[in-house]
């Protein structure tokens, strides 16, 4: 197996897995495979809130089901805190963050109240130092983000800023499109993208396979590691598998899980033919 091919499947154990995370999980295994590679298994619970023993021990149920092998210790973020900390620091001192104390709802009307198309996404304003420094001694819960325009004039714009893309190519990186995204919740301490660069990095992550949706994500993604002056794998963002209604598979809308598949008796291979993968 060679360390020039290193592919992970990163799921969050919130639910059961259904059909969308088979085809990723496998699109990554298959690839792996056929490189000589290594796969990677990583659980993604940094919301403890929303992640359930159950649902992580479905992964590695449905994950042997479908014929998948990962290595071993598998990495679960929420074991790791101190090494997003650290990045998260790392970020802070260079002053590329900023504290955000606005709820959802004051960001969401503050959006409503922006003329049409000038701010689908949220560019908030650093507060004063007074103001920060009376709502941090009220005890009030912030959320760290990142400030473009602080990562811009590190970086002396966006530019330079590219990766590869399998089926896109070369492909400019264009962060703005997140807007000043959250890198800490105030819930969790830690937010998505800062945990997934950190990991992608540590683990040695050469190749990123993983479903269109997650595209712009990967724009954003591209920005921290500039930042953290971390390396930049190649991406795959494959097609996102879609139900006979046209809709693609999601948690939220109930897609039918893997388990109900087994339940009632489809095979592995069935389902790899169904996903035009057999
Ligand atoms: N944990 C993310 C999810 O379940 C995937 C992260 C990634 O592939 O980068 O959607």
């Amino acid at each position: 197996m060679t360390d020039a091919f290193v592919t992970r499947f990163a799921p969050s154990p919130t639910g059961w897995l259904h059909r969308g995370h088979a085809f990723s999980a496998l699109s990554a295994f298959e690839a792996a495979r056929v490189a000589g590679g290594r796969f990677i298994l990583r659980i993604e619970d940094i919301d403890r809130t929303r992640c359930r023993p159950e649902y992580e021990a479905g992964i590695f149920e449905d994950l042997a089901w479908l014929g998948l092998e990962w290595e071993t210790p598998v990495r679960r973020q929420s074991e790791h805190m101190a090494d997003y900390q650290r990045a998260l620091d790392d970020l802070a001192a260079r002053g590329l963050l900023y504290r955000c104390f606005r709820t959802r709802k004051e960001i969401a009307e503050e959006i409503a109240r922006a003329p049409h198309g000038a701010m689908e996404v949220f560019r908030g304003a650093p507060l004063s130092a007074e103001e920060e420094a009376r709502r941090l001694a009220a005890g009030e819960p912030f959320a760290w983000r990142l400030s473009l325009e602080a990562a811009a004039g590190v970086l002396g714009g966006f530019a330079d800023l590219h990766f590869t893309d399998e089926h896109r190519g070369r492909v400019q990186a264009t962060p703005a499109v997140g807007g000043d995204v959250v890198l800490a919740r105030k819930d969790v301490g830690v937010a998505y993208h800062l945990a997934v660069v950190v990991d992608d990095a540590l683990q040695g992550i050469t190749h990123v396979i993983r479903g269109e949706d997650l595209f712009e994500a990967t724009h954003v993604q591209r920005l921290l590691q500039a930042l953290l002056g971390l390396p930049v794998p190649l991406y795959r963002h494959h097609r996102l598998l879609t139900g006979p209604d046209g809709k693609r598979y999601a948690k939220r809308d109930r897609a039918e899980t893997l388990r109900e598949l087994r339940g009632r008796g489809m095979s592995p291979a069935d389902l790899k033919r169904e996903m035009g993968l057999g």
